[in-house]
């Protein structure tokens, strides 16, 4: 029997979770928490019965405590810390919450000792070198649930690590990669919410329209498969047939392939390194696929994935302040405050700002982040509100 801690119940990625512990009698739901959708809450409360929910709204926990008075509650970010450390054996934590409030989460996880699935990208992106010392330290495991980083697990179980000589990561390209950057000029929201091939929530779609999601995704590489930035490749390939690939020292290149659907990531995470059937995940027919294509990632066409790598290699707390910056202007475009190009504008601004740079001196540490992060989500966020 697994329990599972799950964060982010109601969004894309929980839902799918749900999916798959739905159609297998050993995993159990123990706790998760959600955000803003009750509706979805009281529908998961009856159907799986859990012993602690946390909600993001006091008046939510209200609702539902008339009509499930024998659940516990928690509330806000110290609440997901409670089902981060939710004492129960054999328990794991799905991480599938948005944004950087699944840092502290995490870590609060590793230290009670629970393995973490980790579909929360910004917790590696502004985090990753304190969660990664932690992990080992603590003799836990952090198993991606993203496709792409799903791809390289899979493909790495059981291999040398010197074997290998870079990873190529795959992108779709994301809703807009049929326009040029004159075109981006006059992009709606409707046209950048628009993915071509993954159904997913609003805030991840457009950083894949953006393509700031990719830049994000080889940061994450370099975290989990302890590599150098210059040996993790992006690499266009419109179909998301194939998720990842390796490439070893022989120039032997592995690909993982399936369909896109996150089911199946999900399940890896919770059943590594067994690959078991479940009704959720369907077949890949790659005779009606036909072909498969590959190009190369331009820089100039997606400046974000550039400045990723170069947040990255610049290293400190400059992640921080690429993903706070992000957040903010990714808010501010689904509140139609701003357009869809001046999103990379804010990012660019945001990283050469003297007052952040401040930060850069002395030592990183969560609060440090986190404080950061704030401050650059705020500064941004009302500056245009
Ligand atoms: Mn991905």
């Amino acid at each position: 029997m697994k329990n599972i801690l799950l964060l982010g119940a109601t969004g894309s990625i929980g839902t799918q979770v749900l999916d798959i512990i739905r159609n297998n009698d050993k995993y159990c739901l123990k706790a998760f928490s959600f955000g803003n959708n009750i509706e979805k809450a009281k529908i998961i409360i009856q159907e799986f019965h859990p012993k602690l929910v946390c909600a993001m709204h006091s008046n939510h926990i209200e609702i539902l405590k008339q009509l499930f008075p024998n659940v516990n509650y928690c509330l806000g970010d110290i609440g997901l810390q409670k089902i981060a450390s939710f004492d129960e054996k054999n328990t794991i934590v799905v991480n599938a919450l948005v944004g950087a409030v699944g840092l502290i989460p995490t870590i609060v996880a590793i230290e009670n000792g629970k393995d973490v699935l980790l579909a929360n990208k910004e917790t590696l992106v502004i985090g990753g070198k304190i969660v990664i010392q932690l992990a080992k330290a603590k003799n836990v495991q952090i198993i991606p649930i993203d496709s792409e980083h799903s791809a390289i697990y899979q493909l790495l179980h059981g291999v040398d690590k010197k074997d290998i000589k870079r990873l190529y990561i795959t992108a779709s390209g994301g809703a807009l990669r049929d326009k040029d950057r004159e075109e981006l000029k006059e992009v709606t929201k409707k046209e950048a919410l628009h993915h071509p091939n993954w159904k997913m929530g609003d805030k991840i779609t457009i950083d894949c329209a953006t393509m700031i999601n990719k830049g994000f995704e080889l940061i994450e590489a370099c975290y989990l498969f302890d590599l150098d930035i210059d040996n993790v490749v992006p690499i266009l390939h419109r179909e998301s047939i194939i998720h990842s690939m390796v490439e070893f020292q022989d120039g032997s290149v592995f690909a993982q392939m399936a369909t896109s659907d996150m089911h199946l990531p999900i399940q890896y995470a919770l059943e590594y390194p067994r690959h078991l059937a479940n009704q959720n995940l369907g077949e890949l027919d790659l005779i009606k696929i036909g072909s498969l294509h590959f190009e190369k990632v331009s820089f100039e066409r997606y400046p974000l994935v550039k400045c990723a790598i170069d947040a990255y290699k610049k290293g400190k707390l400059q992640c921080t302040i690429l993903n706070a910056a992000n957040e903010a202007a990714v808010q501010l475009f689904l509140k139609d405050k701003i357009k869809f190009f001046e999103i990379e504008k804010i990012i660019f601004e945001a990283l050469e700002n003297p007052q952040y740079q401040g930060f850069n001196e002395g030592d990183v540490n969560v609060t440090k982040i986190m404080s950061l992060h704030q401050l650059v989500y705020n500064e941004i966020y009302y500056k245009y509100c």
